[in-house]
């Protein structure tokens, strides 16, 4: 089949890729002239496992790549992957979707399938179409069909081709069978629903996955002053299948473009319908306290931060990502500025990203031990392998103090102590 996506980001990009693998005609379309000149040059703007072989080896074959929108002449079904960053009161910018929802105006002589896989509030769909209508589109010449992604970044190649499930929710079978033959090769359950309850099922997932990890967070507090540790709390807790063993890492808080964003967009759907969402308001509260434990930990251990030099361990919001939106570094770091610490930090992946982030002060350097030369404190943000296989006699070496404070608990406390560092995890 022939289609266009519109947004070449960390899901419309994987998208087309994967769609271009299972043989279908794909051109991606971005407005941003850089990623699409990269692209054509075989280059993924951004680090994702895996997708530079898949892009590469579908150029300019199933999957073109063009600033322009001509290849929706073409195309029975647009995927609309744009952007939908949070606005200040919490609700979606939704500018970027009815951006798209114009540009396909001119293209709707003829009958298309418009799939909505931005992550969008209750209403979007309705909101489109009388948007369409609006501008004199005859209703014959258009579906909507809401299809939520759920890929995570850093296995975003994996999730898309063997997903837990496929949500489409459309009110017409025309089109609901259009999207479903573009992945018809998914083994997966796939879940037929109205347009509105597609768009809540990627809200509900989100916020019920950034609730797993507020929850463990809050016991992992507890835990901590009852010297029981939360890694064994969580393995005890996560075999019952009710419960599951998944987002039960207690650390740092949850980031990304996704969680604290879609919580916030429920949160916002809540009170704008007059509910108030006390468990989600929690979930968002205890969230954004965490980076602030990790800097009074540090302050426990070390007196005042004050020209103490500390060596911060992953800058990205999770590990085999470059995406710092959101990233518990970014406040944990600022905090540190802020009580005059002197800061160092390194992250194999997410460095430039990082830099106009945080503040200039901030050294950044690609040696993850020389930045731990001399230092007070090792703060680990990010579990990135690299530092699950660190060389800890040498990091114990070039240490001045051999502080270590994980926030990722990514190192066990026996064998840390055994090494001779002062040791202090999350929630244990
Ligand atoms: P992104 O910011 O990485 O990419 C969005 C892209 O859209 C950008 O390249 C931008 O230039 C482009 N764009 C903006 N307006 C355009 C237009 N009119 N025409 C063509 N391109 C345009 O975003 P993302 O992380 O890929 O997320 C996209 C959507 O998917 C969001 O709604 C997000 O919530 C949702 N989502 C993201 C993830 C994730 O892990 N990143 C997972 C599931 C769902």
């Amino acid at each position: 089949m022939k289609a266009t996506v519109m947004g070449t980001g960390y899901v419309g990009l994987t998208t087309g890729a994967m769609l271009a693998q299972f043989g279908h005609k794909i051109t991606c379309i971005d407005i941003d002239e850089r990623k699409i000149d990269q692209l054509n040059m075989g280059q993924v703007p951004f680090y994702e496992p895996g997708l530079d072989a898949l892009v590469k080896k579908h150029l300019n074959k199933n999957l073109k790549f063009s600033t322009g929108l001509q290849s929706i002449v073409n195309s029975k079904v647009v995927i609309c992957a744009v952007g939908t960053p949070p606005n200040q009161d919490g609700s979606p910018d939704m500018s970027y979707v009815l951006a798209v929802a114009q540009q396909l105006i001119p293209y709707l002589k003829r009958y298309k399938v418009i799939v909505i896989k931005s992550t969008v509030p209750v209403g979007t769909k309705k909101i489109i179409q009388d948007y369409l209508l609006s501008q004199g589109v005859h209703r014959s010449k258009f579906d909507i069909v809401s299809n939520p992604e759920f890929l995570r970044e850093g296995t975003a190649i994996h999730d898309s081709f063997y997903p837990d499930r496929i949500v489409i929710g459309s009110d017409s079978q025309r089109a609901v069978s259009l999207t479903y033959s573009l992945y018809q090769q998914c083994e997966c359950p796939v879940l037929i629903t109205s347009n509105e309850g597609a768009e809540m099922i990627k809200y509900a997932a989100n916020s019920f996955l950034a609730t797993k990890i507020s929850f463990i967070n809050e016991l992992a507090d507890i835990c901590e002053k009852y010297s029981v540790d939360i890694e064994e709390v969580a393995r005890g807790i996560g075999y019952d299948k009710r419960i599951g063993l998944h987002f039960l890492k207690a650390g740092v808080g949850f980031g990304g473009s996704c969680l604290p964003k879609d919580l916030s967009g429920l949160i916002y759907l809540a009170d704008k319908s007059g509910i108030d969402p006390k468990v989600l308001r929690s979930v968002s509260h205890i969230n954004a306290e965490r980076p602030y434990q990790v800097v009074n930990k540090l302050k426990n251990v070390l007196g005042s931060l004050e020209n103490k030099k500390i060596a911060v361990w992953g800058l990205a919001f999770k590990p085999e990502t470059d995406d710092m939106r959101f990233a518990p570094s970014i406040p944990i770091i600022k905090q540190l500025v802020e009580e005059k610490a002197k800061v160092y930090a390194f992250d194999p992946v997410a460095a430039n990203n990082a830099k106009p982030l945080i503040p200039e002060c901030v050294k950044i350097s690609n040696d993850m031990y020389e930045i731990a030369r001399d230092s007070d404190a090792v703060v680990i943000v990010t579990e990135w392998d690299l530092f699950k296989n660190a060389d800890l006699s040498l990091l114990k070496k070039v240490m001045k103090y051999p502080v270590i404070i994980d926030g990722r608990n990514i190192f066990s406390p026996a064998d840390m102590k055994l090494q001779g560092f002062n040791y202090y995890g999350t929630g244990r």
